[in-house]
């Protein structure tokens, strides 16, 4: 069954996409399950301090208008106090966004050190969302150094013993082929014994709606990922993927 559990409509601070226009665009695809997760991000790195959902009672009305799974991504510097009760959203995604150093370059150190500290001290989150997304704003998009596997395994085992999945995530896809985390990657996860699969577009307009998820779905299969985590009844189950 096809899912989209990354969107971004208007209630983030960098999408001017109506709800209405999301829920129309994944109808139009025949994808039977949505998630909004917008924006919050707790942090004091300048750019980023302004992503805040506004209003949460509006968007959590919307959400239940439209029949769409209230979600957040939830983005944290891993310093300052957290100031959202995450209890609210049936749908977290845990993200670390903040990864330059002072000359714009991207920290892969601080990164995955984030990771691992946010995985394991973040109480309320389901999934952890497009790991290895530095990648995107690297000339070339090149891989992950391998020196860098034993930190994403150590992950890997953070949220395997929580109960926590991966994000597939497609925006990868769409510049270069490969999701976030990559193939060798999601090849690691496989290897350490993770399970928990959800597919996103991180769409911020409703034309990527849906974008590359069958691909996604294909390409998990092919790595040996039999279930993915879906939405029934109000609560995340595990489906098979074809
Ligand atoms: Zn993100
Ligand atoms: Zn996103």
């Amino acid at each position: 069954m096809k899912t989209d559990y990354h969107l971004h409509s208007n209630h983030s601070y960098d999408s001017k996409t109506p709800v209405e226009l999301i829920k129309k665009a994944a109808d139009e695809q025949d994808i039977k399950s949505i998630a909004l997760t917008e924006h919050h991000e707790i942090t004091k790195v300048e750019f980023l301090k302004p992503f805040k959902i506004r209003d949460i009672d509006k968007y959590l009305e919307d959400c239940s208008n439209y029949d769409i799974i209230p979600g957040i991504e939830f983005g944290w510097d891993c310093e300052t106090e957290i100031d959202i009760d995450l209890e609210l959203f049936d749908f977290v995604l845990l993200s670390i966004h903040g990864v330059e150093d002072e000359s714009r370059n991207v920290n892969w150190d601080n990164y995955f050190r984030n990771i691992l500290y946010a995985a394991e001290n973040v109480k309320r989150y389901d999934f952890l969302a497009h790991l290895d997304f530095p990648r995107r704003y690297i000339n070339g998009y090149p891989e992950v150094d391998k020196k860098y596997y034993p930190i994403i395994e150590e992950i890997f085992k953070v949220l395997i013993k929580n109960g926590k999945g991966i994000e597939i995530n497609t925006c990868g896809m769409r510049l270069y082929r490969e999701p976030n985390p990559g193939i060798e990657i999601l090849k690691l996860y496989n290897s350490v014994g993770g399970k928990l699969l959800t597919f996103g577009s991180d769409a911020h307009f409703d034309y990527h709606v849906g974008n590359n998820i069958s691909e996604a779905m294909e390409l998990a299969c092919d790595l040996g990922f039999k279930k993915m985590s879906v939405f029934e009844n109000g609560d995340l189950i595990q489906k098979n993927i074809k």
